[in-house]
């Protein structure tokens, strides 16, 4: 209880400082509060419902929000989400357009609301001129904790890889279809233990976020890193399997869309033993073959060979 109690008193700090001067409680979300002051011995934690209002009218660029603004409960499951934010954008020079989007994302009541105390939402990084941008999937443990997509093992992978493209990671823009890591039930007071992929309405709610990054960088082309960043971009039924997408070009927001495997893919592969993980890695590699083709890039004998 009081974990929740102390993240009610956070997320009021935070109104507060953002410029809230009211907030409304309904009776029923009295109730519950009373009922946990009551509880305060008791082991289990009570479910809660819905205990701040939003302000009553939305601010400019914003959208009304209909769900709780309540920091997660630890052990929650996902909760409803309001429908996707619309994004604004102040008309100026890139890196004006993408320090607001950035903020937005950052101190976004929903994005907030989702990241456990000490973790970080997460925006995209890179080149504002880049030319080629990926989209994963989700922050994982690393990339919460860093504020940055693809730190972790698979970001070391991917790193890898773009270095074996001829370019480095400063060279390319790097987002992901979600901006804070999908939780999972806590086991204990421990961190979370563990990845799940985003749901549909998660992806759709960020999806304006990630949307608005591509609008902003204006890459020539976009690389979806595994099959859930392309279901985030093309749609939740626009394919069945990887293999059914993999291979070809798509278009995204009239960009050239690849879609290659998440490079966890590629690191779980490794389990298999080193056949797998060598014929998967280049199956992989083809895909950024062609994608460096496509972006005019140099490639020499020995990068066409890799992991043959
Ligand atoms: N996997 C992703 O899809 N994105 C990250 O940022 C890290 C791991």
């Amino acid at each position: 209880m009081r974990s929740v109690l102390l993240a009610l008193i956070d997320e009021i700090r935070r109104l507060k400082a953002s410029g809230v001067k009211t907030i409304s409680v309904s009776e029923e979300s009295l109730v519950t509060l009373r009922r946990l002051v009551a509880a305060q011995q008791a082991v289990a934690v009570p479910p809660s419902p819905a205990l701040v209002a939003p302000p009553p009218e939305p601010q400019a660029g914003e959208s009304r929000m209909e769900v709780s603004t309540l920091r997660q409960p630890a052990n929650a499951a996902p909760r409803l989400l309001p429908p996707p934010p619309e994004v604004a954008l102040p008309s100026g020079e890139k890196p004006v357009r993408w320090q607001a989007l950035r903020e937005q994302v950052l101190s976004h009541p929903v994005c907030q609301a989702h990241v456990r105390p000490g973790r970080k939402v997460v925006f995209g990084v890179g080149n504002l001129d880049a030319r080629i941008m990926f989209v994963g999937e989700a922050p994982g443990a690393e990339e919460e904790l860093q504020g940055e997509p693809f730190v972790g093992p698979a970001g070391q992978l991917l790193t890898k890889m773009i270095k074996a493209m001829g370019l480095e990671r400063s060279d390319v823009y790097i987002g992901n279809i979600m901006n804070w890591r999908p939780e999972l039930p806590l086991r204990g007071d421990g961190p979370q233990v563990g990845n799940r992929e985003p749901t549909p309405e998660e992806m759709a709610f960020c999806l304006p976020f990630i949307t608005a990054q591509i609008d902003v960088v204006s890459p020539a082309l976009i690389v979806a890193l595994g099959a859930t960043a392309a279901r985030g971009l093309l749609g939740p039924h626009s394919f069945r399997t990887l293999g059914d997408v993999r291979g070809r070009w798509h278009e995204y927001l009239g960009r050239p869309l690849r879609v290659t495997y998440h490079p966890s893919y590629l690191l779980r592969k490794e389990v298999e033993g080193k056949v797998a993980a060598q014929r998967a890695k280049r199956t992989a590699w083809e895909d950024f073959l062609a994608v460096m083709e496509r972006a005019v890039l140099p490639i020499t004998d020995k990068q066409r060979n890799y992991f043959l």
